[in-house]
């Protein structure tokens, strides 16, 4: 069911008041845009709060399903670990690791400097918080050779996954594929990746939303 999509539909979202209009189509939502319309909450800046069930409380049962559609999604590819960015990608890491059967390594949000010999680091510019972090991974976790998946909540510009994609490439790693729950594709991050041969797929791809409105369609 999560496969199929609407193209263009258009429905209406709880605005950052609670507030909740009529949609216009609710047939042909997969599982994760319907739950993004029932429960997700617009707020000013292009974000989209989803805490009720991806990345503050989790609906465990519901991320694990998404999980299981990752292994569709990807089904055939070598993955030997999924690598995310702490914290709110860990979950869906984990509750999609358990299909394909490897470990999950998240990169740490760290206070240190470049100059640790023990690990791989880079710079990420969170979204969110409107800073930049210095980001970590253990050397003894991303190996030269492994085939990595990289994975998170949800893909605005593209600055997590490249730190990410950064990380594997000084391990000597190989990225796979790219698994995102909420990617915002009017935010571009996604289609730069694409452009690039990355294969990033994402479970619902918002293409316009509207804090005022409390409108979201999807792609
Ligand atoms: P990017 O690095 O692609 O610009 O943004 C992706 C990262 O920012 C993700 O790790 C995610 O945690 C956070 N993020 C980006 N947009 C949103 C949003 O609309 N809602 C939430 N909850 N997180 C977001």
């Amino acid at each position: 069911e999560i496969l199929r999509c609407l193209v263009g539909s258009e429905m209406c979202i709880r605005d950052s008041t609670g507030r909740k209009e009529q949609g216009t189509m609710a047939e042909e939502l997969n599982l994760l845009q319907k739950k993004i319309l029932s429960d997700g909450v617009i707020k000013p800046g292009n974000v989209l709060k989803v805490d009720s069930f991806l990345n503050h409380q989790i609906d465990v049962p519901f991320i694990s399903e998404l999980g299981k559609e990752f292994k569709k999604l990807f089904f055939g590819k070598k993955v030997d670990k999924i690598l995310t960015i702490e914290a709110s990608g860990i979950g869906i890491a984990c509750l999609t690791a358990i299909y394909f059967g490897v470990p999950v390594v998240f990169a740490k949000k760290s206070a240190g400097s470049n100059m640790d010999a023990d690990v791989y680091a880079t710079e990420v510019k969170s979204f969110t918080h409107n800073k930049v972090n210095h980001v970590v991974v253990s050397k003894k976790y991303l190996n030269e050779g492994e085939h990595i998946l990289i994975m998170d909540d949800f893909l605005a510009n593209g600055c997590a996954v490249e730190g990410l994609m950064d990380l594997v490439s000084q391990a000597g790693g190989i990225v796979e594929g790219v698994g995102i729950c909420i990617e915002k594709g009017f935010q571009g991050g996604g289609n730069a990746l694409r452009s690039k041969g990355v294969d990033v797929k994402s479970l619902a791809i918002i293409e316009k939303m509207d804090a005022a409105t409390g409108t979201i369609s999807f792609r």
